[in-house]
């Protein structure tokens, strides 16, 4: 029998087995494409995951090639640009890099852990048992569709098999949500020089970044060297199946360009040309027995710049709770507080996407005038540090587990991803982002002598300028599990149950 099965070698798939061999179990991902996607779809990564990266020594490696790294200048926020230049305390960072490069290294990193990724293998059927689960499907290698079935056992399964999931489908999860009455047509065209593009006459009138018509919205931007992309938004025909990729051959988008702009454009050679329908969605339950959902199998948003953020946190999230229970140290409650964290996080994600979907599709000059407004209120301050902790997902807090409530008022670092402090410990200075690369829990003594511990817990004493509490334990996925010497013995009982407890 498998320890866990991963269906799925997306990002999510991708960073929860990565999660799971560090932490120290065996997953396989069965994935049924023959082999690596090059499908430009995300251009970055923005929120907590640049702290998660960072927490596991990646972060270095994937800003490597980035065109940017940081602290962005602003975000367009439903279409209305969010500024934070004059902000000196924005937590939001974020990582531009495109999603085969992402995935590439992913699967790099994979490699280095040891991870088995079984290409050309399609999941067809599960069946749940009291001891495991039962995954069936074909296995073609390569295509055609015509290879033998396969049939595996599995401690437990992770559906991170994207919008459609089969998973979630075959696990009987329901995915209530909407369906946008628009569709994206997006075009990625070469060009020998970008800056061509824009200055080409045919271009006139028409701004980098979105256009507005009375017919509907067109996009037009660069993301790399020799490569322009342009992306036309209008309303669906109520005919078109919004749930089936379309083919988008050069005309489609050459005629979309025309219904949307009145005129045509010297698009070029096509690169790649696709068609999405914006949906709204998120799963009623992210686990059911043996069975998880992580990524967009388990939520959909209908803005751009959260997705992978929320999505491979929920694979940080849940890989070290898998880990434990695999290797007999969780406690019984740890694996029920993987919905009970994340789909909270899915639930106000797609609030907020929501919002902006809203306010980037109203048209006419009621929307003009809504849009206007809130312009003006973005240009404060607080509005703007607001949104730009939303989109971080620095409000995130997960709640304390029921055999720690009755320990009171928790501090209020409790259940936040842990502050990335500067600390001195006997071997020098550090970062708490340094000690947090294994995946496993910390005990931070920040006042000397308070912590004393063992088992399968990191103890470090440091001290650190104004430090938040005597002493922070910090769970795998960095966040605070404890804060402060009252109640500590408890709580670290409570998370961390020894093996032979
Ligand atoms: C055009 C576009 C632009 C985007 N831009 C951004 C952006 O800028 N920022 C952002 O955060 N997000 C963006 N996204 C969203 C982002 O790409 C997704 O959120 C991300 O790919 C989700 O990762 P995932 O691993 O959950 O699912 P997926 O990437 O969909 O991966 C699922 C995998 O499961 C496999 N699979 C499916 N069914 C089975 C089965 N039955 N058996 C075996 N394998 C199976 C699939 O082949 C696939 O490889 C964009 C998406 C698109 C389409």
């Amino acid at each position: 029998m498998e320890q866990v099965v991963i269906i799925g070698a997306g990002p999510v798939g991708l960073m929860l087995a990565c999660e799971l061999s560090l932490t120290g179990a065996r997953p396989i991902v069965l994935e049924r494409r023959a082999g690596p996607s090059d499908l430009p779809k995300a251009n970055g990564l923005g929120g907590q995951i640049v702290q998660l990266l960072d927490n596991r020594g990646l972060l270095g490696r994937f800003a490597e090639d980035s065109p940017f790294f940081g602290r962005p200048p602003g975000f367009p926020f439903g279409s209305v640009p969010l500024r934070f230049d004059g902000l000196d305390d924005v937590p939001l960072r974020v990582l531009m890099i495109q999603q085969p490069r992402l995935e590439s290294l992913l699967r790099e990193r994979a490699a280095e852990l040891g991870v088995e990724i079984r290409w050309g293998h399609e999941v067809e059927s599960l069946a749940e048992d009291p001891d495991g689960v039962t995954l069936t499907g074909r296995a073609f290698e390569p295509r055609p569709r015509s290879g033998p079935g396969f049939e595996l056992r599995a401690r437990y399964v992770v559906g991170c098999d994207g919008g459609h999931s089969t998973v979630r489908r075959l696990a009987g999860i329901g995915f209530p949500g909407t369906t946008d009455d628009e569709v994206l047509r997006l075009g990625h065209f070469a060009t020998a020089d970008t800056t061509h593009v824009f200055e080409n006459p045919c271009y006139d009138g028409l701004e980098p970044g979105w256009n507005r018509t009375p017919h509907g919205r067109l996009l037009l931007t660069s993301l790399r060297e020799g490569a322009y992309v342009v992306g036309v938004k209008e309303k669906r025909d109520p005919g078109e199946q919004p749930d089936r990729r379309e083919e988008v051959t050069p005309a489609d988008f050459a005629a979309a360009v025309r219904r949307v702009l009145g005129r045509d454009l010297p698009l070029g050679e096509p690169i790649w040309l696709s068609s999405t329908v914006g949906q709204a969605r998120l799963a009623e339950r992210y686990r059911t027995g043996r069975v998880f959902l992580a990524g967009d199998a388990a939520h959909l948003f209908p803005a751009g710049g959260s997705a992978l953020n929320v999505g491979l946190t929920d694979a940080v999230n849940l890989g070290w709770k898998l880990s434990a229970e695999l290797a007999g140290h969780a406690p019984a409650w740890l694996l029920d507080t993987y919905e009970a964290e994340r789909r909270p996080v899915g639930a106000h994600t797609l609030a907020h996407t929501r919002a902006q979907a809203a306010l980037e599709s109203q048209s006419g000059e009621n929307g003009d005038a809504l849009r206007g407004l809130l312009a003006e209120l973005f240009a404060y301050d607080q509005p703007a540090r607001h949104l730009a902790e939303l989109l971080h997902g620095g409000d995130t807090r997960y709640p304390v587990p029921g055999p720690l409530q009755a320990a009171g008022q928790p501090h209020p670092l409790v259940g936040r991803l842990a502050p990335d402090l500067a600390l001195t410990t006997a071997a020098g200075p550090t970062r708490l982002a340094e000690l947090l690369h294994q995946g496993r829990p910390l005990l931070l003594d920040l006042a000397g002598g308070t912590a004393a511990s063992g088992g399968p817990i990191d103890v470090v004493t440091a001290t650190t300028a104004d430090p938040p509490a005597d002493a922070l334990l910090i769970r795998p996925d960095g966040h605070v599990a404890w804060a402060g010497a009252e109640g500590l013995a408890e709580a670290t009982a409570a998370w961390f149950t020894p093996a032979s407890a």
